[in-house]
């Protein structure tokens, strides 16, 4: 195979299309089957000629990654390990709220970045994901959330709610794993395919994007391709976040607000949303969270609180319930929306920052041969 249709987005492939000779509304067509139908058959495609058909599978193929694992927790989220070739694996996953499913989904195999408290960060980077990697982690869901596979998660009921949970994906977050904006172009082509009302037509206040705070790629995305932003604080001053979030010593706190706030005039939503990873006797102090109130005086924000995720060796632990209250009631107090995420899917090592735990490390890489057999051995 030559080309990979999930590669492309509209534009990519009309022009595709275009160079084959073909008229540029087939672009339109080929994206209904592959997105909505969610067809990976060319020869299926019934309204394209059979001339059209043996001409694109000649040159082209329509490949997706392959699913090692497929796994449901007792709250309902579930979790794919995905193979992407050469011993590489990625995971998505999948949280049904009562008025939402939201998509979590992978950019990079690692990251470079090497956040302290991320077992993604430890692991660090191997390579970019594809668009084909990226879009078809929504395909593979919307496929097998829709299958009778899926029947077996309804009967689990969130705490606290009386109606069935949403199963399909109405929201995407790119918090898996990796660096969204590290790996630019590739992420706004799959941006670009969901919001496309031929492929799966999200609105852009339902596709978040979250980075640690690449400075230029931010701006860059504000023109390119504004969806929600959601920005990984973690610390209040420069001096705890060069520790946590290393990316900081480039791209210090006060360039970061700035460009929050250019973003904002571009954005679908009127705040940004800043993560904040809650370490014990770390950054999670009253004085912190009084700090943390100055630092963001000037751009319109609500905070989610997210309980660190231990992983072995991390150095790291969970700042207490209590200690998170009190974290949330100063900022609450100062009139900032803070919400305290929940932990989902426990019980699958699925909650956000924990998913490079079923990856294999580098070093473990060039020791191994055969790649799925050591992504299975990871997730036991
Ligand atoms: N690279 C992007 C998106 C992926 S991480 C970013 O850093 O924003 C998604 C979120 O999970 C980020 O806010 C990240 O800081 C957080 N996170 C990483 N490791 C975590 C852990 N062990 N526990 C809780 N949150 C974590
Ligand atoms: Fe990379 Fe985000 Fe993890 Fe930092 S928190 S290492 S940016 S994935």
């Amino acid at each position: 195979m030559t080309v990979n249709l999930l590669d492309y987005d509209r534009e990519g492939l009309t022009r595709f299309l275009t160079e084959m000779g073909e008229k540029p509304f087939r672009a339109k067509q080929l994206l209904k089957w592959m997105h909505q139908s969610g067809s990976a058959d060319i020869a299926a495609m019934s309204d394209l000629s059979k001339a059209l058909r043996d001409k694109l599978a000649k040159h082209a193929g329509i490949e997706l990654p392959r699913v090692l694992r497929d796994h449901v927790a007792a709250d309902g989220t579930r979790k794919w390990l995905l193979s992407v070739g050469d011993n590489n694996g990625i995971e998505s996953v999948f949280i049904p709220e009562a008025d939402r499913g939201t998509l979590c989904v992978s950019s990079q195999v690692g990251c470079a970045l090497a956040c302290a408290f991320c077992s993604t960060g430890k692991q660090g980077f191997n390579r970019n994901l594809t668009v084909a990697e990226i879009i078809g982690q929504l395909w593979l869901a919307n496929r097998m959330l829709g299958s009778d596979d899926d029947a077996h998660a309804l009967h689990a009921l969130p705490p606290g709610q009386d109606r069935q949970p949403e199963r399909r994906v109405t929201n995407v977050v790119m918090m898996g794993m990796g660096e969204p904006l590290a790996n630019f172009e590739n992420v706004v082509t799959a941006l670009h395919l969901m919001l496309d009302d031929h492929a799966y037509g999200l609105s852009r206040r339902r596709v978040t994007v979250s980075t640690s705070g690449l400075i230029p790629a931010l701006d860059r995305l504000r023109e390119r391709c504004p969806v929600a932003l959601a920005v990984s604080l973690h610390a209040p001053n420069d001096a705890l976040r060069d520790e946590l979030v290393p990316i900081n010593k480039k791209y210090p706190l006060s360039e970061l607000m700035a460009a929050c706030r250019r973003y904002l005039p571009a954005a679908p939503r009127d705040f940004i949303t800043f993560e904040y990873v809650m370490l014990d006797g770390v950054n999670d102090s009253i004085a912190h969270a009084a700090e943390l109130v100055a630092l963001v005086r000037d751009v319109p924000c609500k905070f989610n609180l997210i309980p660190f995720n231990p992983f072995p060796n991390s150095g790291f632990k969970r700042s207490s319930a209590e200690t998170i209250r009190i974290f949330r009631d100063v900022l609450m107090q100062a009139g900032l929306v803070t919400t305290v995420r929940r932990t989902r899917g426990d019980d699958i090592a699925a909650a956000c920052g924990q998913l490079a735990g079923q990856v294999r490390d580098k070093t473990r890489r060039t020791m191994s041969g055969c790649a799925d057999r050591n992504v299975m051995e990871a997730t036991r």
